[in-house]
């Protein structure tokens, strides 16, 4: 899958569910967001379906995504199933930490050993305040139970004023002892509440110029091309950090994702609108080839960048992140 700005497209980012157990204030509001009906999600089937024709059409790579993965029953098997699929290379998972230590065996068993978690601050009050849950212990103690035994973790912090500034370098500083990437990110406009801007106006140049004010030595790490983190080290720590500006869209040009939404929605860009429904498709008895030929065109028309995706979808944009998938 080759785009019209001739970017390869090999990685699928798939949501399982767009339901959470968190109601992080920078992704949907307190009392929850319209959720899919049990019938609006694809089953397990049709996600499996999918995603064998996507692989058959060059993603290599999956990151299962939502909502909260671990929350929707019945994951495990479907999981154990999609990593059989024919050319897929890899699997990871995107979790909010407070159940995956507990499917650990059985992720390590089917050779998934990436999982990124949401952590966006180190104070329990904080986080609380943050994701609204209480929830603090459990998710740092499974961090450590993960890395313990062999998962590569990144943690996931969005930024933001009057929620966790004072956070960056005790992040920084867990770095130290632990093997592990934490990757500082813009917050972006995907919070559920129509016409509601963003809380931050923290982006990459003030966190790297942060983080510079109390690291005089930071020294840079050579990324993947298709990496959307900017990655660096401080000389001597086990682990290292990175920048995602992911509000600033720095990287689009060099974008090879994919989205899925729980609902069957396929998003070329996560700034666009859907640009396909799959799940209708599959429901309306469309053969492969129909299906195929729908993901050739969605990624034919893809927009340049993030900016331009935007504009596409004519100011709504503010659709939760737990729906679109993140
Ligand atoms: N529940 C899982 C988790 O917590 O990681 C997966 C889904 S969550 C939507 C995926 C990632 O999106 C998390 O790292 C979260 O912090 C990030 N995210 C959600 N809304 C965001 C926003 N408005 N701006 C920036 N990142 C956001």
């Amino acid at each position: 899958m080759i785009d019209q700005h001739g970017r390869q497209l090999n990685y699928l980012r798939l949501s399982v569910t767009d339901r959470c157990n968190f109601r992080c204030y920078y992704c949907m509001p307190e009392e929850g967001i319209d959720f899919a009906s049990r019938k609006d999600l694809m089953t397990f089937d049709e996600m499996f379906m999918l995603s064998a024709i996507f692989c058959n059409l060059g993603i290599s790579k999956i990151r299962i995504t939502g909502g909260e993965p671990f929350v929707r029953n019945g994951i495990i098997p479907f999981l154990e199933k999609l990593s059989q699929t024919e050319g897929l290379n890899e699997i990871t998972v995107t979790s909010n930490g407070t159940l995956s230590a507990q499917y650990q065996r059985a992720l390590l068993g089917m050779g998934i050993r990436k999982i990124n978690i949401s952590l966006d601050s180190l104070d329990k009050h904080r986080f609380h305040h943050i994701t609204r849950r209480d929830s603090f212990d459990t998710v740092y103690a499974g961090i450590f139970k993960l890395l313990d035994a062999g998962f590569d973790i990144k943690l996931n912090c969005v930024v933001a004023d009057n929620k966790n500034i004072q956070d960056i370098v005790p992040f920084i500083e867990l770095t130290k002892n632990y093997p592990l990437s934490v990757r500082f990110l813009e917050e972006m406009p995907f919070n559920g509440v129509d016409g509601s801007p963003i809380h931050s106006d923290w982006n990459y140049k003030r966190i790297y110029s942060h983080i510079s004010q109390h690291y005089p030595e930071i020294h840079r790490l050579i990324s993947d091309a298709n990496s959307t983190s900017v990655n660096y080290k401080i000389a001597g720590y086990r682990g290292s950090f990175g920048i995602i500006p992911s509000f600033s869209r720095t990287f689009c040009g060099t974008c090879n994702r994919v989205r899925l939404s729980a609902t069957g929605e396929l998003r070329t860009c996560l700034y666009g609108p859907p640009v396909a429904n799959l799940r209708d498709l599959l429901r309306r008895g469309a053969l492969v080839n129909d299906v195929e030929q729908a993901i050739l065109v969605a990624v034919g028309r893809r927009e340049k960048d993030g900016y331009a995706a935007e504009l596409a979808s004519h100011g709504a944009i503010h659709t939760s992140m737990s729906s679109l998938g993140g």
